[in-house]
């Protein structure tokens, strides 16, 4: 038996219970830091399988580690789960009419129940190749909440918890099977709070010290900093307390809350060096004080490009979903609940994959990912998303796997995608990215020169150790997020 067969029977040993557990977590769909259910239902499978639970690692409640170590325990390998979700995306299940099972409810958007509960199967499977296979390691199945919030992988990652992790897979729910090439940028978000002092706007202007003038200055130099940043950077704000309603009012107290995002880290963190040196100028314009905290931050994520070859095989082997023509027809459903130029904007984009003659009658025919697409290590270009995988990339070599959960084109962070997530095609996927996941490691283990070398590309990113892009104050934002 060939080592993909072995492992899809290990996958097929537990699809129903996967499937049972991406479904559940799909309903409970809690958000960032309260997925107490999600996480208590994965800790139980995974201590049925065997695993040993720390529960509430990094000072957070709904973080965890599932451990199963076989002979000598080396190497030890990570799968990083995730099962928070999004606000205001609840919508039926499978159904391609939006429909919400709770008004204005939470809801699965970006799948990360199936990323949850795709990981659990991964882990298992891989616990069992080891134990059959009389090979050494350790499987950790780290349980990371609120990836769509503050994140928790960050503070994982500070709290030293992959310092002994010889490696990192996971991967994301997407319309593509991949080991994608594009990397995702590095952010940084901070409150700026200023105080000046209150009087009497029309009888005592002269005594009052504008906290709002303070931030609208604050912001007038940040669109001019606009033209003297690198174009792939961003910075972007929104009041969060513009110092009351009364314009008879001097305002004496605002709060702005600011985003800077840019490829890498350190472009990132020399850009919000910047944007504090504005508001450090806005406030001595203004006669008033400012002071920030920081309130989350992500590294930026990059593959590691030793590992990455391995998933892309372990891919190409597996082969993508087998998709039937149901689903290609519910596929074909979702893509039509897109509004005409929505549509018309998905087809132009599936043109950097599909032959642009091939497009409309893969669209009307078959509109699910039928085929897998390698690894490009020349890929050089950024998603302009950020993700806290990102840190766990600069802890541990780290690969990301994609697997189609939904049709070509569907948008992320929508209720097609909740819909998706308690699908067929969703399920299916899941299936998949458990068996390419598991393949994957296991060659991995079998290969300990390759693990040496992705650790030496690593230590030319990192310089040897993990460094936090959050000062040490910040702490997880629970219940603050
Ligand atoms: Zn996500």
């Amino acid at each position: 038996m060939s080592t993909l067969e072995e492992i899809r029977n290990y996958v097929d040993r537990l699809s129903e219970k996967t499937v049972n557990i991406a479904r559940d977590i799909w309903e409970y769909a809690e958000l960032s830091y309260t997925e107490i259910r999600s996480a208590k239902e994965l800790e139980d499978a995974l201590e049925e399988e065997g695993f040993r639970i720390t529960t509430g690692i990094a000072d957070i409640p709904t973080a965890f580690m599932a451990e199963y170590k076989v002979g000598t325990g080396v190497p030890v390998m990570g799968f990083l789960g995730e099962y928070d979700a999004l606000d205001g995306l609840s919508q039926a299940a499978g159904k391609p009419v939006r429909e919400a099972v709770v008004q204005g409810g939470c809801g699965h958007g970006c799948g990360h129940n199936l990323l949850g509960a795709g990981c659990f199967a991964a882990a298992v499977a891989v616990k069992d190749y080891l134990l059959n296979n009389e090979m050494n390691g350790t499987v950790i199945y780290f349980g990371c909440p609120a990836e769509e919030g503050a994140g928790s992988k960050q503070f994982i990652a500070r709290a030293g918890y992959f310092d002994k992790v010889d490696f990192a897979y996971t991967w994301h729910p997407n319309s593509r099977n991949e080991v994608s090439g594009k990397s995702s940028v590095a952010i940084m978000g901070a409150n700026f709070i200023f105080d000046g002092i209150a009087s009497h706007a029309g009888g005592a202007p002269h005594l009052g010290r504008s906290a709002l003038d303070a931030v609208e200055l604050m912001n007038v130099g940040c669109n001019y900093l606009r033209e003297h940043m690198i174009d792939q950077a961003r910075v972007h704000y929104a009041y969060s307390d513009a110092g009351g309603t009364a314009p008879n009012v001097v305002q004496s107290h605002a709060v702005i809350k600011y985003e800077v995002r840019a490829p890498k880290v350190n472009q990132m963190q020399e850009l919000f060096t910047r944007v504090v040196d504005i508001a450090k100028g806005a406030a001595l314009m203004t006669g008033t004080e400012m002071n920030y905290e920081i309130t989350m931050a992500f590294s930026d994520y990059i593959q590691n490009k030793t590992l990455a070859p391995i998933m892309s095989d372990a891919l190409r082997e597996a082969g993508p979903p087998a998709w039937t023509e149901e689903d290609y027809k519910l596929a074909g459903e979702f893509f039509r609940t897109y509004p005409k130029s929505t549509q018309q904007s998905i087809l132009e984009q599936l043109a950097e994959y599909i032959d642009p003659d091939e497009i409309e009658r893969t669209m009307l025919d078959r509109p699910l990912d039928s085929v897998t697409r390698e690894f490009d290590p020349k890929e050089t270009r950024y998603e302009s998303g950020s993700t806290d995988v990102g840190d766990v990339g600069y802890a541990t070599p780290t690969v990301t796997l994609h697997i189609a959960t939904a049709g070509l084109g569907n948008v992320g962070h929508s209720w097609q995608n909740t819909a998706l997530a308690n699908s067929p095609i969703g399920m299916k996927g899941m299936l998949k990215a458990a068996e390419v996941m598991a393949l994957a490691a296991v060659n991995t283990f079998r290969n300990p020169e390759l693990i040496a070398k992705a650790k030496e590309e690593l230590r030319k990113k990192n310089g040897g150790r993990y460094t936090c892009p959050l000062p040490e104050y910040v702490q997880p934002p629970i219940g603050r997020y």
